[in-house]
């Protein structure tokens, strides 16, 4: 049966964006003041919230993303990761900060923390904007999380369903109706 993707109840506005981007940035910025900081952006889900977070923080930012697949252009996790960009730079003795935009079934995190690890980094540390604990297949929570919300698959402010939606400047439920 064919389905459309539509625009659902907001579950995150704007505002309530912005003022926890401010809340995370002043836990990195207290944990990194200054020194050397990686980004590691996690392609794409991360964009608005990559680049709203970075803006706010003190430390000397160098910014590299990767792209790992968990999702085909459904709603539900693999389970398995593959790593479709790697980041080009070297972390070896370094602070790193992951950006995610959200944390659902935890595997992606749980294989790509050990991926990085083997790289020697001084430290790797993770900030994801939204988590959704019930929907956890291993046990795994972000260093900084923004939002906890219920197993409700969202879109916008960088989240996507099919590609689409990625451009709301607010979070909302996707409304998935049968056509
Ligand atoms: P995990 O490995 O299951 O934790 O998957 C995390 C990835 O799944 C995120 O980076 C998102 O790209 C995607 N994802 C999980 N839940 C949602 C959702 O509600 N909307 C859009 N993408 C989602
Ligand atoms: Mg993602």
């Amino acid at each position: 049966m064919a389905q459309e993707i539509r625009i659902g109840k907001v579950m995150i506005t704007e505002e309530e964006i912005n003022k926890k981007v401010t809340e995370l940035a002043d836990k990195v910025n207290a944990d990194f003041p200054d020194g050397e900081l990686v980004v590691v952006g996690i392609l794409k889900g991360c964009i608005m919230f990559l680049c709203d977070l970075t803006r706010k923080l003190k430390s000397e930012v160098r910014l590299d993303f990767m792209r790992v697949s968990s999702y085909g252009s459904g709603t539900e996790s693999s389970g398995d990761i593959k790593i479709k960009k790697d980041i080009e730079i070297d972390i070896a003795g370094k602070n790193v900060l992951i950006v995610e935009d959200i944390i659902d079934s935890g595997n992606t995190m749980v294989k790509l923390i050990p991926e990085l690890q083997k790289r020697n980094p001084l430290s790797v540390k993770v900030c994801s904007l939204i988590s959704k604990p019930s929907r956890r297949q291993v046990e795994y929570d972000a260093d900084y999380t923004g939002f906890e919300i219920p197993d409700n698959f969202i879109i916008g402010y960088g989240l996507d369903c099919d590609e689409k939606f990625r451009q709301l400047p607010y979070i909302a439920e996707a409304d998935i109706v049968e056509l």
